[in-house]
């Protein structure tokens, strides 16, 4: 089995209400969980970040579904690669909200004074998403969302 790692990054519609960010997080542990895949997505007011990580056909078939969702647009891979060992291991699907991640580490990543994740090569997204998660260790160990 083909062990894979893509990072995506949209910008969410209209469309896209507390509501239903819940039922994406709610619909994605469920799902993510039974597929073998992990990983983490980071949200802004504008913009997701999302990284998954599984066996390589679940991942291709599950990022194409995730492209034609009408909840975001512009949908723009940044890595995708073959590896060995996943960086977010124990999460169907980690959640972070960016206005809880620390303004430090958004100004290290940000250029000319802004934050742009549409700007990010894959390894400056890989490298953000592994910053936040470790920064966020307590609250993420409290969502219930362990893979087996
Ligand atoms: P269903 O159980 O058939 O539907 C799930 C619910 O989502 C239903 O209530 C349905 O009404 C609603 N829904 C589905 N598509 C839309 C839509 N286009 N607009 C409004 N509501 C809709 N899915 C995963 O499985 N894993 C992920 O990691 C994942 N990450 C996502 C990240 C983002 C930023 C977005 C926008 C979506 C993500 N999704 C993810 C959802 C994915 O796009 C599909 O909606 C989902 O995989 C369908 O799974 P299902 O057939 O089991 O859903």
């Amino acid at each position: 089995m083909k062990l894979v790692r893509l990072i995506y990054v949209s910008i969410m519609t209209e469309t896209c209400d507390t509501e239903a960010l819940e039922q994406i997080l709610k619909v994605s542990r469920r799902n993510n969980a039974e597929k073998d895949v992990t990983g983490i997505l980071c949200y802004d007011p504008a913009m997701f970040l999302q990284c998954l990580e599984g066996p390589r056909n679940v991942v291709n078939e599950l990022y194409t579904s995730i492209a034609r969702d009408t909840r975001h647009k512009n949908v723009t891979l940044l890595e995708y690669a073959e590896v060995s060992e996943r960086l977010f291991g124990n999460w169907s699907m980690a959640f972070v909200s960016m206005h809880t991640v620390d303004p430090a580490t958004v100004t290290r990543f940000s250029q000319n004074g802004k934050f742009n994740a549409f700007m990010f090569s894959g390894a400056e997204a890989g490298n953000f998403l592994m910053e936040i998660a470790g920064q966020k260790q307590e609250s993420l160990a409290l969502q219930k969302t362990m893979h087996p």
